[in-house]
C-alpha cells in the first residue's frame, strides 16, 4: 500500500495541521455541529482525510455513550461504522468526485437518494470532491438541497478553487480553510512514515524533502516513498539532493538553451535527467522557479526584450506541471512543452 494511504490520519489528533486539529476538536465538543461544510485549500493537505474523520466522529458507535458530557470524542476506529468508513465501503458515507459527476442528472439523483434515511449510520455523509467542477445547473440543484437539508444528512464539499463556488452555496456552509503545511508540520508527517517504516534518513535530508513539498503533505510523503524505492542505502542529504533536485543539471543553462530554441540539446538534458532518476515534477518546479526569477529581473531592469518569451515558456511548463501526474512517461509533458515552444515559429536552431 502506498505510504500516503497507509499513514493517512484516522482521527483528529493524527492530523498534522495544528490549526485544523484545534478547529475540529472545538467544533465537535458542542452538542450541535454544522450540517454543511466547505473545505478549501490546495491539493494534498488533508481535506478528504479530514472529511472521512468527520464522518467517523458523528457516526462512531461509541459516540452515543459519551456525547452527553459535552467533551470532544475521537472516533474509536474499531467499531463497525468506523472500520467501514476507513475502508471506504460504508453505505452511508458517499464520496462523489464532481469532476466526473458534474451534471444536473447526478445532482438530481443525489437529491432523490438523500431523503432516504441512512441504512446503519446516524447520519448520511456526502463528501463531494472538486465541487467547483459542477455545472451551474448542478449547483442550483445542490443549492435546493442545502436550503432544506434533511436532519440525517451532512454535506462536506471540498475544493481547491473557492473562487469558483457560488456565494449562494458557500454562505450556507461552514467554510474551513486548509492552509499550506508549515515546515514543522511537514516534518511531523514525514516522521510518522520514517518511524513506521524504519527508514534510515538524515535530519537534513528530511528537511530538504519538506522544503520541496510546496506545503503539501501528500507531495512530501510521495517524494519520500520515491526516494526509498530508488535507494537501498540510508538516505543522506546528498542522495536526496541528487534524486529530487536536478543534481548536476544547471537550470539556468537549460533555460537558456530552450529560450534560444536549441531543442535538441535541451531534450537530451531532459532525457539524461530522467535516466538518472530525477523526479520530473521537481525538475519542472525548479525550471519554473528559475523562470519566475528571470521574468521579475527582466521587468525590473526595464530591459524587457525577453518578457513575452519567458511568459510563454512559463505558461507551457505550468500546463506540463498539471499533466506530469497523469503521463505514462514522467518527463514527456516537459519535452512536449519544450518542443511546442521551440518549434512554434518554425525557426529551430540546431
Ligand atoms: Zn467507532
Amino acid at each position: 500500500m502506498a505510504y500516503y494511504l497507509k499513514y493517512r490520519p484516522q482521527k483528529v489528533s493524527d492530523l498534522d495541521s495544528e490549526d485544523i486539529r484545534l478547529q475540529f476538536s472545538e467544533m465537535f465538543s458542542k452538542k450541535n455541529f454544522p450540517h454543511a461544510f466547505l473545505f478549501t485549500g490546495s491539493k494534498g493537505i488533508g481535506k478528504t482525510s479530514t472529511a472521512r474523520i468527520v464522518a467517523k466522529i458523528i457516526n462512531c458507535e461509541k459516540r452515543s455513550f459519551s456525547k452527553s458530557k459535552g467533551e470532544f470524542i475521537e472516533p474509536c476506529n474499531k467499531c463497525e461504522m468506523c472500520t467501514s468508513i476507513t475502508k471506504g465501503n460504508s453505505l452511508d458515507v458517499m464520496e462523489i468526485d464532481a469532476a466526473s459527476n458534474r451534471g444536473i442528472d447526478e445532482m438530481r439523483s443525489l437529491r432523490e437518494k438523500i431523503s432516504l434515511a441512512p441504512s446503519h449510520a446516524s447520519y448520511k455523509v456526502y463528501i463531494i470532491d472538486e465541487v467547483h467542477m459542477l455545472t451551474t445547473e448542478a449547483f442550483n440543484a445542490l443549492l435546493k438541497t442545502l436550503e432544506e437539508p434533511p436532519q440525517h444528512v451532512i454535506f462536506i464539499l471540498c475544493t481547491t478553487e473557492i473562487h469558483k463556488i457560488p456565494d449562494t452555496i458557500s454562505s450556507r456552509c461552514t467554510v474551513v480553510v486548509f492552509k499550506k503545511a508549515s515546515e514543522t508540520e511537514l516534518l511531523n508527517s514525514l516522521q510518522r512514515v520514517v518511524q513506521g517504516e524504519k527508514i534510515k534518513i538524515e535530519n537534513d535530508a528530511l528537511k530538504l524533502i519538506a522544503q520541496f513539498s510546496d506545503g503539501s503533505f501528500r507531495d512530501g510523503v510521495k517524494t519520500l516513498e520515491h526516494l526509498v524505492l530508488r535507494n537501498n542505502t540510508s538516505l543522506t542529504a546528498e542522495v536526496v539532493k541528487k534524486t529530487i533536485m536536478s543534481g548536476d543539471i544547471n537550470e539556468k543553462d537549460l533555460i537558456n538553451l530552450i529560450l534560444n530554441k536549441k531543442a535538441k540539446e535541451a531534450l537530451s538534458i531532459i532525457q539524461k535527467s530522467a535516466e538518472s532518476g530525477i523526479d520530473p515534477r521537481q525538475l519542472n518546479h525548479q525550471l519554473l522557479n528559475e523562470l519566475r526569477t528571470k521574468l521579475i529581473m527582466e521587468v525590473q531592469t526595464k530591459n524587457g526584450s525577453n518578457v513575452t518569451d519567458i511568459a510563454k515558456l512559463i505558461k507551457l511548463l505550468t500546463r506540463a506541471e498539471g499533466e506530469i501526474k497523469y503521463s505514462p512517461i514522467g518527463q514527456l509533458p516537459i519535452e512536449l512543452a519544450i518542443v511546442e515552444y521551440c518549434f512554434e515559429r518554425g525557426e529551430v536552431k540546431r
